[in-house]
């Protein structure tokens, strides 16, 4: 039976979601609060060259009903990322390789066996392991610890790190090889033309309308009533009125700058650990986009600077958080049976990478039917 359904927020989860509900013969209205789709893929050409208004966005998956599922919308440029971290005068090499030990340390190991050893003597013994601080310091010791992650993660976070769980670590891998690359996915892309072109395309089709601008807050009951299903991808404490409470986001300030030279910095992005930089990292947006690297004597940047006020980015992942959501959550499982959905980054309160986001969506919309 075709219902009528309403999606709140126009990212890719919600742009997911519509385009399966649309193919499956529903009537699908997709709201979203900002002027722009895409939610905080948005990427739009800025004196020429592709820039991401929420921060770089450089896909990678295992999942390959995920990336089969994304080639329809559009062609996608192979790309591998790589970051650098400055530590004083020096640039080295993240995730923490072999490369990233020989550099930092003046040592020329080989071997997965000598990063090992080596490790294991800077490492420090601790009874329990309960924090991101507990973690770095069990795997790699007090002296890297400080020199790459403290300073980052305690600007990022806005708290010691001794404060964040252990989930966080997941995103910090220790390699004993040379692999240079952020990620070991097995897909690796970036969409030719941008996530904006990616999240229109997703959306244009005859049982999909689109209505930017539009506040679900501020939608009228009778409006609601009409229909059938809800899918909610905004912040889920939000719309519970934060009755338990508001969830902690950690925000961001980007500061993006025109350099009159035709590259600013020698890698896409450039992290600062330094706590005296107030910024965490530097983006130059031309390497993620070969055209206008081509043609362009001029390039953008972009400075970060985390904030713990302003549009909510990451879920702060300490324990009076998730206590909370366990409450949301519950709520939110209880509003199923009157077919109202939660879904994605912020409807769900967990860091979603693009393609959990997507797979999470899929999976929503098979249930859904
Ligand atoms: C700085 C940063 C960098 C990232 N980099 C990467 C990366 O390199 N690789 C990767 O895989 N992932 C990355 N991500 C994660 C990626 O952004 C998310 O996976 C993706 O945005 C999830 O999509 P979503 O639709 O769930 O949420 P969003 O993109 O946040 O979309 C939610 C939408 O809901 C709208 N909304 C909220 N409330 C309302 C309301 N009341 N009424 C109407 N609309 C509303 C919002 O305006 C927003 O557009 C990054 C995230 C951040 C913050």
């Amino acid at each position: 039976m075709a219902n009528r359904v309403l999606i709140v927020g126009a990212g890719l989860t919600g742009a997911t979601l519509a385009n399966l509900l649309a193919e499956n013969g529903h009537q699908v209205l997709v709201i979203d609060k900002r002027s722009h789709l895409a939610g905080n893929c948005y990427d739009q050409i800025r004196e020429e060259i592709l820039v991401s208004r929420y921060g770089a966005h450089l896909f990678h998956t295992n999942n390959k009903k995920v990336w089969q599922y994304l080639q329809q919308f559009s062609d996608w440029r192979p790309y591998e990322h790589q970051v650098l971290t400055k530590i004083n005068d020096q640039t080295i090499t993240l995730p923490v390789n072999i490369n990233t030990i020989n550099q930092l340390f003046g040592l020329k190991l080989k071997t997965a066996k000598e990063m090992r050893h080596f490790l294991s003597k800077q490492a420090i013994q601790l009874d329990k392991v309960e924090s991101l601080a507990d973690y770095l310091l069990t795997n790699v010791g007090q002296v890297i610890y400080q020199k790459i992650f403290y300073g980052y993660s305690r600007k990022q976070w806005g708290i010691d790190p001794g404060c964040l769980d252990t989930s966080l670590s997941s995103r910090l891998p220790i390699r004993y090889n040379f692999d240079n690359r952020y990620f070991t996915d097995q897909y690796q892309a970036l969409p030719v033309g941008g996530y904006s072109a990616l999240v229109k395309k997703m959306l244009e089709h005859k049982n999909i309308e689109v209505k930017l601008k539009t506040d679900y807050f501020k939608l009228s009951k009778s409006k609601l009533k009409s229909f059938d299903q809800i899918i909610y991808t905004g912040p889920i404490d939000q719309y519970f009125a934060y009755q338990f409470g508001r969830l902690e986001y950690r925000s961001l300030k980007f500061e993006f700058s025109k350099i009159e030279r035709e590259y600013y910095q020698n890698n896409s992005v450039i992290n600062f650990p330094d706590l005296t930089v107030p910024y965490t990292r530097i983006i130059e947006f031309k390497y993620f986009d070969p055209t206008s690297a081509k043609e362009t004597k001029h390039t953008i940047i972009a400075r970060e600077y985390p904030k713990s006020q302003g549009e909510p980015y990451y879920p702060v992942p300490r324990a009076r958080n998730g206590q909370m959501l366990a409450k949301y959550l519950a709520e939110a499982r209880e509003l199923e049976k009157t077919g109202v959905y939660f879904a994605g980054r912020l409807g769900t309160y967990r860091y979603l990478n693009m393609d959990q986001a997507i797979a999470d969506a899929i999976r929503l919309a098979e249930r859904i039917g």
